[in-house]
């Protein structure tokens, strides 16, 4: 078969690298990719959200199956364009990317379908929220309706940051029209965890749980940022807690989406706060995450590619009856190595030494996010191109096993300005 990956993160790379072990794939194309995937696949110089340069080069090449990393062309349509030209696209279509690309669908949605989730009061007037802040107090949460590259929550402690936070995004529009509407929600107190599904509407089989470590710097402090490192399995979700997920988050949600009339096929991403009352829903994701894909894949015995083409074809039913998908049970841990200045301005085109080093040890993978290959050069050599720059990835038997082992990796690897998170993992011991 001939795949096009969409995307150029450590989540993509994880997809190329992952569906480059499928028996049933023949040759790999990566649209636009960076310099790590380039070494497993051909990239491709398509923007991942120019839909119809995209589809030309699906047709021309007789592609047989797409795999969208990034939500902004899910949230686009790129999943009903493709599927106008009978071309096999795995991911959500327009309408249920929805419950990513707005945060008031999917508050509606959960509130209709009785998924638990933080209260919340939806605003199209600035006015209004800040009276409502006033009255309510904080702790609370404000969210911009909108796709806002994961910035567009704002946890805030007293009533003036809240009411700066409906000002930035309603008033100065600093997400654009992703700030029309706001929502003020409850802040829910507890552990995170991330439940990630592969689904077609009729059945669900759901990943390894995982974690990830948004704040940038250790013991969850500093601003936000894309993703500074995961784990899996998240050992705060027990058996029976992830029973519990399945039930009142995933199913309540797919079959409330069932009954709205949409066709819900592809990945779904629940973010989740386990409180004293029970797991409750901070956000849902149309697509893998970001890191949290790159210590999950590594776990996964099962071809992915199969069972991506399952969920697409409305086939998972005969997946599962024939055993689901295996998992390694030994423990994975993924450090992001970033570009100084991340999540702030960062420069770009720094050579990264000592990749070979650490790819050469035992149950480690470095994926690549933002980096580019140079090739003019005599020696090829690879530059950070990018914020998040490295996704060192490694397995142990135990989660201090991985979180040691891929520590060691990460020190043979250096380019100016890189600076990690020391503590990824920690949380789970
Ligand atoms: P989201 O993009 O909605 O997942 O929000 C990003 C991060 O903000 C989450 O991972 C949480 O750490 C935090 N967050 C979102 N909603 C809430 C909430 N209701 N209470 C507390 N923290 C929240």
């Amino acid at each position: 078969m001939k795949i096009l990956v969409i995307g150029s993160g450590g989540r993509e790379h994880a997809l190329v690298w992952k569906i480059a072990q499928s028996k049933l794939v023949d040759k790999i194309f990566c649209a636009p990719g960076n310099g790590g995937i380039s070494q497993q696949a051909e990239c491709i110089d398509i923007k991942a959200e120019d839909i119809p340069k995209l589809l030309d080069f699906a047709r021309k090449e007789k592609i047989d199956l797409t795999v969208v990393g990034p939500e902004a062309p899910l949230a686009q349509g790129i999943v009903d364009e493709f599927s106008n030209y009978k071309l096999k696209i795995f991911g959500s279509n327009k309408k249920a990317a929805q419950l990513e690309s707005s945060k008031v669908f999917a508050k509606q949605l959960m509130a209709k379908y009785r998924v638990p989730t933080a209260d919340f009061k939806i605003f199209d007037n600035s006015d209004e929220a800040k009276k409502y802040i006033e009255n309510k107090g904080t702790p609370c949460v404000v969210k911009a309706d909108g796709l806002a590259q994961g910035k567009g929550v704002i946890v805030a402690k007293t009533i003036d940051e809240a009411k700066q936070a409906v000002t930035s995004i309603m008033q100065e529009k600093i997400f654009g029209d992703s700030g029309n509407k706001v929502i003020i929600e409850d802040c829910l107190e507890g552990q995170e965890a991330s439940i990630i599904v592969l689904t077609d509407s009729k059945e669900v089989i759901p990943l390894s749980s995982s974690q990830d470590h948004k704040r940038i710097f250790d013991n969850d402090t500093g601003p936000n940022t894309g993703g500074m490192g995961a784990y899996s399995p998240a050992p705060v979700v027990s058996p029976e807690l992830f029973k519990e997920i399945l039930d009142k988050v995933i199913y309540r949600t797919i079959d409330g989406l069932v009954k709205e009339g949409i066709d819900y096929r592809g990945v779904l991403y629940a973010g989740i706060m386990i409180t004293k009352d029970g797991p409750k829903v901070l956000e849902f994701n149309v697509r893998f995450g970001d890191p949290e894909t790159q210590a999950i894949f590594p776990r996964l015995k099962s071809d992915l590619l199969e069972a991506m083409l399952a969920a697409t074809e409305t086939k998972l039913s005969k997946l599962l009856n024939s055993g689901g998908l295996s998992w390694d049970n030994r423990a994975c841990v993924c450090v992001v190595c970033a570009s100084g200045g991340y999540p702030g301005e960062y420069e770009k085109g720094k050579e990264i030494f000592g990749l070979a080093e650490a790819a050469k040890m035992k149950d480690i993978v470095v994926f690549h996010a933002g980096t580019k290959e140079l090739r003019n050069s005599k020696q090829p050599k690879i530059v950070t191109n990018g914020g998040r720059v490295l996704g060192v990835t490694g397995l142990g038997v135990t989660i201090k096993e991985a979180i040691n082992k891929t520590y060691q990796a990460v020190e043979k690897i250096s380019f100016e300005g890189m600076h990690y998170r020391r503590d990824i993992g920690k949380k789970a011991l």
